[in-house]
């Protein structure tokens, strides 16, 4: 049990998708760690919101890098620790119904299989092969990229959890950071509303609470919290392999996305256009109807299945679709790794493997490649097409 005063090699701010998987490798890596989390348990932030969708179909290749990696640990973490996380190898496609969504789809397959994703272009024919209940009609075509799934975001948070503190890391919740001491530039540790505790290293994985915990050491850091809402359905007869994404804008959406859960439920998710900033997290009386019409229409014979359930949670949302991650040069030992918008869950264990490289200054030309286009000093002028 940690004892306020201790002393620890890094700290982590927040027991999130990030923070808790960060936890398990640095433990692993032989650093003390500590991580410290408001709420009651692990999960309990934006973790516990996530449909837990896993790809490394992203447009950057630094996500893509990262995706590849959290699904070599996803996929196989049951036969290497033990513990069921719901892995299911569904795949992902990205329909197209329209010339712009082709050329933008097609556009990144170059990049995507250059950094060794397994991804394919399918015209309409072979695209209604693989999935087909989608809608025949103005259908174009799709990529699929049958090495995507998806996992429990709460089994596997708590499996990386009891990892975690097998290799030695410790837990306390219901601890909020208040400060983060530096003297001579340099941090020094934290400080909670209950305890104090040292390290010179802090790691802000505080999600969509970020830029509270970089102001504590007098940084600006451009993370706000951006409300989704995410539901599921009452279980149907599997009908339906990976996960759907249409990233045509509409009017009050942009993307939205579903995939059909291994016991049969579907689950699913619309990004709300404009965006709604805020921590409110009540559920909305306009995305159901907003969602189900665009779900309906893409997919016919979800028409009559019910809904049991909606909920609300927070993306923590950078200006540009991609997380933030980096040592700081304003504080010595400030670490970022924050800004991981609606894809937190998916990139947290490839990120991990990421950080430690990081936190030990072992870090090769192909890392720093990565650090380079999630620098939190970089320009934050392009967005992610596949945010
Ligand atoms: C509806 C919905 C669907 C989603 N679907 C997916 C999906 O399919 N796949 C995917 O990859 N992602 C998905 N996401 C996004 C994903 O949930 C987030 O990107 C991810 O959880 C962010 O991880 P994080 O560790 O940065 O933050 P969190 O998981 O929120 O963890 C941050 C933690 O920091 C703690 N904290 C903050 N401030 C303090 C403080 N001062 N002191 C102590 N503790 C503090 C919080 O309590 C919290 O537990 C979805 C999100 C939503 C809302």
């Amino acid at each position: 049990m940690a004892k306020s005063g201790r002393t620890y090699d890094v700290i982590i701010i927040g027991a999130g998708s990030v923070g808790v998987p960060a936890a398990c490798f640095l433990g692993k890596a032989g650093l003390k760690t500590l991580v410290l989390d408001r709420y009651a348990s692990v999960g309990q932030g934006a973790n516990k919101a996530a449909i837990g969708g896993i790809r490394a179909t992203h447009s950057d290749p630094a996500k893509i890098r990262i995706g590849l990696k959290s699904i070599e640990i996803f996929s196989t973490w049951q036969e290497t620790h033990g513990d069921n996380i719901e892995w299911q190898t569904g795949g992902y496609t990205f329909a197209a119904y329209r010339q712009r969504e082709e050329e933008i789809l097609k556009g990144l397959l170059k990049i995507q299989q250059s950094y060794g994703l397994n991804i394919q272009w399918l015209n309409r024919d072979d695209l209604l092969r693989a999935v087909p209940a989608l809608n025949p009609e103005g259908l174009v075509g799709g990529t699929l990229s049958p090495e995507d799934g998806n996992a429990s975001p709460l089994l596997s948070l708590h499996a990386m959890y009891r990892h975690a503190m097998q290799n030695g890391a410790e837990f306390r919740f219901k601890e909020t950071v208040t400060e983060i001491p530096v003297e001579n530039g340099k941090v020094r540790g934290v400080k909670t509303d209950r305890g104090h505790y040292s390290a010179p290293v802090v790691l802000n994985a505080a999600g969509a609470h970020a830029q509270g915990i970089s102001r504590l050491v007098g940084l600006d850091t451009p993370v706000v919290p951006d409300s989704h809402e995410g539901g599921v359905t009452e279980p149907v007869a599997r009908f339906l392999e990976p996960m759907v994404v249409d990233i045509r804008p509409t009017d009050g959406s942009a993307n939205y996305y579903f995939y059909q859960h291994h016991t049969g439920q579907i689950i699913f998710c619309i990004t709300p256009d404009p965006p709604i900033l805020g921590t409110d997290r009540h559920e909305t009386s306009v995305f159901l109807p907003m969602v189900a019409r665009r779900m309906v229409d893409i997919m016919p014979r979800l028409r009559n299945i019910k809904v049991r359930r909606t909920w609300r949670g927070l993306y923590p949302m950078s200006p540009d679709g991609a997380p933030i991650v980096g040592k700081m040069k304003e504080v010595d030992g400030f670490v970022q790794a924050v800004g991981m918008c609606g894809q937190g869950y998916m990139l947290g264990p490839g990120l991990a493997t990421y950080l430690v490289k990081l936190i030990l200054d072992d870090v090769d030309e192909e890392d720093r490649e990565v650090f380079e286009v999630l620098s939190p000093y970089r320009r934050f002028a392009g967005v992610e097409k596949l945010k």
